[in-house]
Formats: C-alpha cells, sequence, structure tokens
C-alpha cells in the first residue's frame, strides 16, 4: 500500500512539477505518448509533438487522432483553431413546457457523458498548469485549445462534460491563470475558459490515459508571453484559419435571411432566462445558481402566457445552455417579438441587507452608480464564456440612433411601470424599482425590453423567497397580470388611431 502510494506521489510530480531544467526530455516524453513509470507504461494523448522536436514527423499514437491543438515553443504563434461564433440560439419548443414543481433547474446530465470530478493548478507565473482528472469513456477525447485577447483568455472547447467540481472552485487563479470557469456552452459541448493574469501561450493540451488508480487526466500548460507576441500569435492564429476556410467555403452568395416568423395570432412574449451553461450568474453562499433559479421562474412564466391564451411564449434557452446576449436579442428579433423580458438575480458583496425586485430598461446613461455596475456585470457575460468580441458587428451604434427606438424606449418604460404596480402587491420591491443602464440583453431597437431583477442571492430573506414554489407562483402571475394591461393598452391606443 505505502509502495503505490509512494509510485503515485512520484507520478504526480511528474505530471504537476515541471522543472525547467527537464523540460525538454519533458517534451520528447510526452513526443513519444507515453510515460513510463515503475508500474507501467501511462499513455499520453496529446495534440502535436513540438515542432522542432524529432517526433515531429512521427504520427501520435495510432489510436488516437491528433487533436487540433498546436503546441509551439514560443515564440512560435499558437496555431489555434478559430475561435467560434456566437453559439447558436437553441429554439425552445413553441408551446411552453409545464410549470415545474421545484422552484429552480437542474442542469441535465448525460450519463454517458465524461465526469470531471477534480481539478488544480500548478506552477508559477512563468509556467502554469491546470489539471483536470477525468472518468468515463475518455478514449478518443477532442478538444480544442485557443486564446482571445481583451482581456487576455484561454479557451478550451471540449464535447459534454458533466463537471461535478464545486462551482466557485475556479475563484482562485495561481500563477499565470487569474481566475477560470467551466460549464456547456451549447448542448453537447462544454467549455473551459481561464483568465489569464497576462499573455499566455499554450504550451502542451493533452489526454493521460487512466492507469491503476490514477484517474485520466486533461492537462493545460501555459507559458508566459510578452502582449506583442501574444497579438502576433493571435493574428498568425486567425489568417490561418481564414486561409483554412477559404477552400471549403461556399461559391455561392449567403442565404437570404430567414422568412419572418408567421404574423398576426396572439403576440409573442420572448422570455429571458439570464445566464446559463458556463456562466452561472450569481451565487449563493451554499452554491445555488442564479441560472437555476430564473430559468424556473421562466418556465413557470411561459405556462402562465401560454395558458391565458392570449401570448405566445418563447424562452430564448431552456435548458442549462450557454446563450450570448447578441444571441438572446436577435432570437427575439428573428421570431418577431412583442415584447421581452430578461429574467436576473443579483449578488452583493456585503448585503447591507439590500433585497427587493428592480426593473431595469435601457439607458444610455445609467440612473445610478448601482445600476452601472449592475449592466457592467451582467454585460461581462459573453467575456465570460470565452465569446470573442472583436468579431461582433458595430450595429448597435447605429441602433442607438434610430428614431425607431425611442418609440420603443417609450413602450419599455411604460411595461416597466405596470410591471412595477403589479410587483408591488405580490412581492418586495427594492426601494428605488425602476433603473436604467446600458444593458446588451436590452438592446433590440424595435422590441420593448425590460430586464426584471428578482432580488438579492446574497440576502437570505430574498433568497428564501425566490426559491419558493409560493412565490414564484404568485410573481408570475403579477408579470402575466402586467402583460395583460400592458397589451390593453396599446390595443386601446390603436382602436383610437383607427
Ligand atoms: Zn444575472
Amino acid at each position: 500500500m505505502r509502495l503505490i502510494t509512494m509510485i503515485a506521489a512520484l507520478l504526480c510530480m511528474t505530471l504537476i512539477v515541471p522543472a525547467p531544467a527537464s523540460s525538454a526530455e519533458d517534451a520528447t516524453t510526452l513526443a513519444r505518448g507515453r510515460i513510463t513509470t515503475k508500474k507501467g507504461t501511462r499513455q499520453v494523448r496529446h495534440v502535436r509533438p513540438p515542432a522542432d522536436s524529432p517526433q515531429a514527423a512521427k504520427p501520435a499514437l495510432p489510436p488516437v487522432p491528433p487533436t487540433p491543438v498546436a503546441a509551439p515553443t514560443p515564440p512560435a504563434p499558437v496555431a489555434t483553431p478559430p475561435p467560434p461564433q456566437p453559439v447558436a440560439v437553441p429554439v425552445p419548443p413553441p408551446s411552453a413546457p409545464a410549470p415545474p414543481t421545484t422552484a429552480s433547474i437542474p442542469p441535465p446530465v448525460d450519463p454517458n457523458a465524461i465526469v470531471a470530478g477534480d481539478a488544480r493548478l500548478a506552477g508559477d507565473d512563468r509556467r502554469t498548469r491546470l489539471i483536470v482528472d477525468l472518468a468515463g469513456p475518455t478514449a478518443g477525447l477532442k478538444f480544442q485549445a485557443f486564446t482571445l485577447a481583451n482581456p487576455y483568455r484561454v479557451v478550451l472547447d471540449l464535447p459534454q462534460i458533466n463537471f461535478t467540481l464545486p462551482a466557485d472552485i475556479g475563484k482562485k487563479g495561481r500563477g499565470l491563470v487569474q481566475a477560470w470557469r467551466f460549464g456547456l456552452i451549447a448542448a453537447g459541448k462544454s467549455r473551459v475558459v481561464l483568465d489569464l493574469a497576462g499573455p499566455a501561450t499554450v504550451d502542451k493540451a493533452f489526454v493521460l490515459d487512466a492507469l491503476d488508480d490514477q484517474p485520466a487526466r486533461l492537462v493545460l500548460d501555459l507559458v508566459k508571453s510578452d502582449p506583442a507576441t501574444f497579438m502576433q500569435a493571435l493574428a498568425a492564429a486567425k489568417q490561418a484559419a481564414v486561409k483554412n476556410a477559404e477552400p471549403t467555403a461556399p461559391a455561392t452568395p449567403p442565404p437570404p435571411e430567414a422568412p419572418a416568423a408567421p404574423q398576426g395570432g396572439p403576440p409573442l412574449v420572448v422570455i429571458d432566462p439570464g445566464h446559463g451553461g458556463i456562466d452561472t450568474g450569481a451565487l449563493t453562499r451554499d452554491g445555488q445558481q442564479e441560472k437555476d433559479i430564473v430559468l424556473g421562474f421562466a418556465r413557470r412564466l411561459a405556462a402562465k402566457l401560454e395558458a391565458s391564451g392570449h401570448y405566445r411564449a418563447m424562452l430564448t434557452r431552456s435548458d442549462d445552455s450557454f446563450v450570448s446576449l447578441a444571441g438572446r436579442v436577435d432570437f427575439a428579433r428573428a421570431n418577431h417579438a412583442a415584447l421581452f423580458i430578461s429574467i436576473h438575480a443579483d449578488t452583493l458583496p456585503d448585503p447591507f441587507g439590500v433585497r427587493g425586485a428592480t426593473i431595469y430598461t435601457l439607458s444610455d446613461t445609467a440612473s445610478d452608480e448601482e445600476s452601472a455596475r449592475y449592466a457592467e456585470q451582467e454585460n461581462r457575460s459573453d467575456l465570460i464564456s470565452g465569446v470573442d468580441l472583436s468579431s461582433e458587428s458595430n450595429d448597435v451604434a447605429d441602433i442607438l440612433i434610430d428614431l425607431t427606438r425611442r418609440e420603443t424606449k417609450a413602450f419599455s418604460n411604460r411595461f416597466a411601470r405596470v410591471l412595477i404596480d403589479q410587483f408591488r402587491s405580490a412581492a418586495t420591491l427594492n426601494k428605488n424599482p425602476h433603473r436604467s443602464a446600458g444593458f446588451r440583453v436590452l438592446k433590440a431597437s424595435d422590441i420593448p425590453s425590460v430586464l426584471l431583477e428578482l432580488g438579492y442571492l446574497s440576502n437570505s430573506k430574498d433568497l428564501e423567497l425566490l426559491t419558493s414554489v409560493e412565490w414564484q407562483e404568485k410573481t408570475t402571475i403579477a408579470v402575466t397580470v402586467a402583460v395583460d394591461s400592458f397589451f390593453a393598452a396599446k390595443a386601446g391606443e390603436k382602436a383610437e388611431v383607427n
């Protein structure tokens, strides 16, 4: 038993402590694809050997195709694949699901998925290693690693992984990594995003097969870089991606815009449960997540609106998937929503007894400091999730001067007021319940949009209410009544004009 422990400790040291003096030998060992211990040979499925390695010409181990991550030796650029476009928006079923019997929706678990059971960071600010212990069908596991700038990030894209790690495990960084997070980015796809303390390159990324009592491991090695090298590598990776994409790009013109959704019929209310997947949103002290609580609320609200027979209701996400902020707005516009309600819950590090619901609308200038902070926090969702914002269009600037927006703003404010009236009798309101700031998710130029912040997860009273079925029932009825009076007023105006 003692011998096994010693060997295990020895193996861990080999993996975790990248001694600079032995790094060349280490690379060679990895390039050969095996780590030999007294107990046997442990297979390493890594990405590609360094270009200057004598093994570079040899193919990777036969059963495992190489994953598309380069392992360059700095300062050679990281031949990373292109950062993915914002993920496709999942289209929920046209009819809302039945209201759940629990107040929050736990993330779905795929019983066949690989499980990440433990993870840790090792190393220092010159060289840092992330190790994730894996269980399940890791054979043939493929993944991609790439870097993003502004701010410096490294993204690992994987097939769906069931993360059983504590939600706050990545809050504390080490060496080159400031913080990191993990979760679903789209159906069947998981992602790990590392916030870097400064520019760094991916030196190696590989999977170690399980051996005896050692679990399979995903290993990512980062080495310190400098801003110029980092940006050069990023530009080279983007250029390579464009070049690679050219031969396969269709010669035909882009397809016409999606046909408009059927007009007429009951107006469509799009309900937007905030955050999801890799972006948990606010956390409670005991690890409950905003994304689950607001999804439960959103599903209940959608069911209420559908049941009224006066509206159609759609969700921007109906499960634990991540949807970019622009993706949420696009979803509402593509489906010709008549009203957009984003659902969130906030948290404050020191609650000062702050509690109650707040309704936010869009404005160029924040109504107060607290709203500016909150909008900035909510707008970080894409950044947190590893979306490359540099490729986003600047439509927002045009939208800001659009005349339509003024009318939309007036309607948004009107809905906010009726929502506050209804919420007042059903729930506790923040002492300043109508605020405004530059929330990206409220930027549809032609759809009245509000962000309903249900309360503070940092406040025990709010938390108790938000997670109770009874409170969710009462408040979703209040929102439904507010939606009724909003559309009734609109219909009345139309009748007057005619
Ligand atoms: Zn939120």
